[in-house]
């Protein structure tokens, strides 16, 4: 019998009594690694109770010694990167490189938690009013809540709960039921930081638990990643309960090639942001609007994108690794079938992609579509796998026109010579990450990680996922120093009631 993935409530990593199980599959050929447990509502509750109890001491803790924890999870990660990353390459498929890569964005968020002192800085100015001044703080919320998808394991948690406990919050976290071993493994290392119980708490499952998440009294805020309709679910209960939820959603990206950019880092973009992580990063490149000369650069596209090949993790000459799981292989299946039914043209097709030794896995091969129009399902819908579509655009202004009418507004870039190009898309593109010359601009954790339309719901404390602002409220307080007319009176810093 397989292994069972634990729960972490108030400070024990303790199996779950739930009765019903998934698997944990490796996608490259399909073994059976653990089963998560679909955790009792119960035992859910019990893990809010807690973290509600630990909320009280843990806020009252110095700024000074939560960064101090932060800064000694932050060696940990470092220390166990190779060790998590394995976890995370085992239950996702992503190659090794890459894995290492997501537990690093992670540990960075983990660095930029241990700056908490100067984050929790609030303003301040003097004589608002003769001898009044007024000063704000940022104070905690109380419980928060983390629901992560599955593919990034260890950076889409680390954006969530490190920066809600720097804060002073305590959190549940709901990791995705597909890679729940790398959540766990970053709450080992957690507890081991010396993190007090109940500060983390870790709890499985799918619809149902998070269900009873969003309708818990207790749960002050919610951070979500996912996909489209699962975001929307959860801003709109989130939300109806009077909770603060930013969701992120899923996202259409895409690149821009000016016919004066440099054909050949174009082409070794377009291959690594398109296929990279079997294209399962909600920032990959998935259109290229072709303007003007550009369209002629096809071939060359083609030639380039038909020479990866997907592998098993611990391959390092493959490209990227399976798709998580047989219903997401089944989606990219369906729609390169619609693909060739709506008229693109094919140009290569991965449908029938097998890796030796792991013919079980859920490959497919690099993808490409030309003569792409907007009404096509291969363009309406998120293929998540690795594909790339060509579309063609006169100008500048007809691929913005393109990218500004898409339901998504996740990440876009553009590949040009031209500063007023450059210039021009920046200023008129209407979607949250914008890369000039970079294909998968993700910004680092001080700046916010935002998104247009479907690929962000939320509202103005949702300034970014790393960000202080939402797991925090703000309390001003207006104080007379002095009795007015008491020159050099007693220095009480009561708050003006008057
Ligand atoms: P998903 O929406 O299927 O699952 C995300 C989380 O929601 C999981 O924890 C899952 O257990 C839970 N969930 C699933 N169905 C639910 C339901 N009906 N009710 C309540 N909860 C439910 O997403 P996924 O397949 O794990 O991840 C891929 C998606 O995430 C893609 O669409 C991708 O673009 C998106 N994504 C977005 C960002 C971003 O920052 N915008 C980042 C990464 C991934």
């Amino acid at each position: 019998m397989s292994e069972k993935v634990k729960i972490l409530i108030n400070g024990a990593f303790i199996e779950s009594k739930a009765t019903e199980h998934l698997p944990v599959e490796n996608p490259a050929n399909r073994e059976v690694l653990a089963e998560v447990p679909l955790t009792l509502l119960s035992e859910i509750d019990e893990a809010i109770e807690f973290a509600t109890e630990a909320f009280k001491t843990w806020k009252e803790y110095t700024i000074p010694e939560r960064a101090r924890l932060f800064l000694s999870y932050q060696h940990l990660l470092k220390q166990h990167q190779k060790e998590i990353a394995e976890i995370l390459s085992k239950e996702n498929g992503k190659t090794f490189a890459d894995a290492m890569g997501d537990v690093w964005r992670g540990i960075e968020v983990v660095e930029h938690a241990c700056n908490i002192p100067t984050l929790m800085m609030g303003e301040t100015v003097e004589n608002v009013a003769r001898a009044v001044d007024t000063y704000s703080y940022i104070q905690p919320l109380g419980v928060c809540v983390g629901i992560t998808p599955f593919n990034f394991p260890a950076m889409i948690p680390l954006w969530m709960f490190p920066m809600a406990i720097a804060c002073g919050n305590t959190f549940i976290l709901k990791p995705s039921e597909q890679t729940p071993m790398t959540a766990i493994k970053l709450a080992e290392l957690f507890i081991e930081a010396g993190f007090p119980k109940g500060v983390l708490n870790v709890v499985h499952g799918s619809k149902d638990q998070v269900n009873h998440i969003l309708n818990h009294s207790e749960i002050r805020a919610i951070s979500f990643v996912g996909s489209v309709p699962v975001a929307e679910h959860v801003y709109r209960t989130g939300t109806h309960n009077l909770k603060r939820v930013q969701a992120f959603g899923g996202a259409k990206n895409h690149m821009v090639v000016m016919p004066d950019a440099n054909k050949q880092q174009v082409i070794n973009n377009l291959v690594g942001a398109s296929c990279g992580a079997a294209g399962q990063r909600c920032m990959a490149i998935s259109v290229a609007v072709l303007v003007g000369e550009a369209q002629n650069w096809v071939e060359e596209i083609k030639s380039a994108l038909g020479t990866i090949k997907p592998g098993v993790w611990s391959d390092e000459s493959a490209a990227y690794g399976p798709l998580i799981n047989q219903q997401s292989k089944e989606k990219v299946l369906r729609l390169i079938k619609s693909g060739y039914e709506q008229g693109a043209e094919v140009l290569l097709d991965g449908s029938n992609c097998t890796v030796e030794g792991y013919e079980n896995g859920y490959f497919v091969g690099p993808t490409l579509f030309s003569n792409v129009s907007a009404d096509m399902d291969i363009y309406k819908e998120e293929i998540f796998g690795p594909a790339l579509l060509l579309m063609k655009a006169d100008t500048l202004d007809e691929a913005i026109k393109i990218i500004n009418n898409n339901p998504y507004g996740n990440g876009t870039s553009i590949f040009t010579n031209s500063g007023a190009a450059a210039r021009k898309f920046q200023h008129e593109i209407e979607v949250g990450q914008i890369g000039i010359n970079i294909p998968i601009p993700v910004p680092l954790p001080f700046f916010s990680f935002t998104g247009w339309r479907k690929s962000f719901f939320g509202d103005l404390h949702s300034y970014g996922k790393q960000g202080v602002r939402f797991y925090t409220e703000t309390k001003t307080i207006t104080a007379r120093w002095f009795e007015e007319d008491v020159p050099g009176g007693n220095v009480n810093m009561t708050i003006a009631l008057k």
